[in-house]
C-alpha cells in the first residue's frame, strides 16, 4: 500500500483501535445524514451529543475535566477519519482542537469545571470569534471592544466567518479590553449565549452561503452592549489574548495540515480506482503515460506531506512544535491539497464536475484550506520572520 497512515510512526495499538471505532461511529452516525447536513447548511445538534457519548469530543483534554485524556495524536485521528469520510461540516477541530484548549490552558479551575465537561459531552458547542468584516489577517486591528463596567464587560462589535457560529452556545470572543492598544489590548472573553440571550444585545446574523464546506455553519455575530460577567475573562489578567492566541496557533495549523494530508490521500485513492476502471481509446486511463507520471508525482508529494505532518504531530505531542514549522506544514500541505485535488478531478473528465462524484465535493471543500487558520501568505510571513 503506497498510502497507509497506519504506518505513521506515532500510531500504536491503542490508536489503531480508536481509529477503527471512530471510523465505525462515523459510518453509522454521521455518513447517513451527511447529504441532509450539506443541504440544510448545518450539522444536527444531536450529532454533537452522540459524538460526546462516544468519547469523540475533547479527546486531548484531561480526564479530570471530562475529556479523553489523550493528546494531539487522538485529535489527529478524528480529523483524518472525518476527512476520509468527507464529513467536512462537523466543526470539531474548532471545538475540541482549539476552544477546549484555550479553556484548558488559560481557564481557572472554576471555568474548566463549568465548561469542559459539557464541551466533552456535546451539551456545549463552542466557537472562536476572531475575524471581523474589516479585518482577518491583521488581528491586532480588531474593532470589537469589551470595556469593564463594574462587574461586567460591555461587548460591542461584529464578527464574521465564524465556524459553528449558528450552533455554538459558548463563544470565545477576541476583543479589545483596552481599545487604545494593539496586541497588548486584546483579551479572550468567553460568552455563554444562553445567559446573554436573556440580557440582550447579542444577535446571530446569516448562516453564510459558501463555495464548499456546505454542512459547516459559518456565521456573522453582532454584539451591542452585551453584558458579560468579569469572571468570563480567560486568564487572570486582561491584555494576554494575543499571546494566548499565538501560543495555541501551532495546534490549530497542524489540525488543518492533518486534514489536508487526509484529503490528499482520499483524492489519490478514489482517483486511482477510477483510472483503473474508465477506458478511452481502448485503454484504461491509467495506461496513458500522462496519468502514470502525474499520479506518481502526486503520490510522492502525498508521502512527503504525510512524513512532514507526522513529524510535526510527534513534536506537538511533546510540546516541541515551533510556530514557523507549523506554518510550513499548514501552507505547504494545503497548497498541495488544492493542486492535487484539482489534478485528480481532471482524470474524472466531465464526471469530476458532477456533485454526485466525491471528487467534486473535495474540490469545493479544499479551497478554503489556503485561507482560514491564517492565510497561506501570512504563514509565509511567519516563516520569513525566522530566516
Ligand atoms: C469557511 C471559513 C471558516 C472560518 N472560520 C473562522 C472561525 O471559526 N473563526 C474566525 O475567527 N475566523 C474564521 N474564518 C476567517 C479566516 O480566518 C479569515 O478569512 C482569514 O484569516 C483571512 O482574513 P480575511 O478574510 O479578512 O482576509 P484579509 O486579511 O483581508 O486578506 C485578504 C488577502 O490579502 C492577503 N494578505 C493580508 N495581509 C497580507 C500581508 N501582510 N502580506 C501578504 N498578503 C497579505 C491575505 O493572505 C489574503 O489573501 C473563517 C473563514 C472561512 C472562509
Amino acid at each position: 500500500m503506497l498510502l497507509n497512515n497506519d504506518q505513521s510512526p506515532w500510531m500504536d495499538e491503542e490508536l489503531s483501535i480508536m481509529r477503527e471505532a471512530v471510523r465505525k461511529f462515523i459510518e453509522k452516525e454521521f455518513s447517513p445524514s451527511a447529504k441532509k447536513w450539506e443541504k440544510q447548511g448545518y450539522v444536527d445538534r444531536d450529532a454533537w451529543l452522540k459524538a460526546g457519548q462516544s468519547g469523540l469530543l475533547c479527546a486531548s483534554i484531561p480526564e479530570k475535566w471530562g475529556g479523553g485524556g489523550g493528546n494531539f495524536k487522538h485529535e489527529m485521528i478524528l480529523v483524518e477519519e472525518l476527512s476520509y469520510a468527507q464529513i467536512t461540516g462537523f466543526g470539531n477541530g474548532v471545538h475540541s482542537g482549539i476552544v477546549a484548549h484555550y479553556v484548558n490552558s488559560y481557564g481557572s479551575e472554576e471555568q474548566k469545571a463549568k465548561w469542559l465537561p459539557k464541551m466533552a459531552s456535546g451539551e456545549i458547542v463552542s466557537a472562536i470569534a476572531m475575524s471581523e468584516p474589516g479585518t482577518g489577517s491583521d488581528l491586532q486591528s480588531i474593532g470589537t471592544t469589551a470595556v469593564l463596567h463594574g462587574s461586567h464587560y460591555k461587548l460591542n462589535g461584529q464578527k464574521t466567518f465564524i465556524t459553528n457560529g449558528m450552533s455554538a452556545n459558548l463563544i470565545c470572543v477576541v476583543a479589545k479590553t483596552d481599545p487604545e492598544e494593539k496586541a497588548k489590548g486584546i483579551s479572550l472573553i468567553m460568552m455563554e449565549t444562553e445567559s446573554v440571550e436573556e440580557t440582550g444585545g447579542f444577535t446571530r446574523g446569516r448562516n453564510l452561503e459558501k463555495l464548499g464546506m456546505k454542512a459547516q455553519d459559518t456565521a456573522e455575530l453582532f454584539f451591542d452592549d452585551v453584558e458579560i460577567p468579569v469572571g468570563n475573562l480567560l486568564g487572570p489578567i486582561e491584555g494576554k489574548g494575543f499571546v494566548q492566541l499565538m501560543e495555541q496557533l501551532p495546534q490549530e495549523r497542524l489540525i488543518i495540515a492533518s486534514g489536508a494530508c487526509a484529503a490528499i490521500e482520499s483524492a489519490l485513492r478514489i482517483t486511482s480506482e477510477y483510472v483503473k476502471e474508465r477506458k478511452a481509446f481502448g485503454k484504461r486511463i491509467l495506461d496513458f503515460q500522462n496519468t502514470q507520471f502525474k499520479l506518481a508525482e502526486r503520490y510522492t508529494e502525498a508521502k512527503l506531506a504525510r512524513t512532514f505532518v507526522d513529524q510535526c504531530a510527534m513534536q506537538l505531542a511533546e510540546g516541541k512544535l515551533d510556530g514557523a514549522t507549523a506554518a510550513m506544514a499548514k501552507w505547504w500541505t494545503t497548497q498541495k491539497q488544492c493542486e492535487i485535488v484539482d489534478e485528480c478531478l481532471q482524470f474524472f473528465g466531465g464526471y469530476g464536475y458532477m456533485m454526485e462524484y466525491p471528487i467534486a465535493k473535495m474540490y469545493a471543500d479544499s479551497r478554503v484550506q489556503k485561507i482560514y487558520g491564517g492565510s497561506n501568505e501570512i504563514m509565509k510571513l511567519l516563516i520569513a520572520r525566522e530566516i
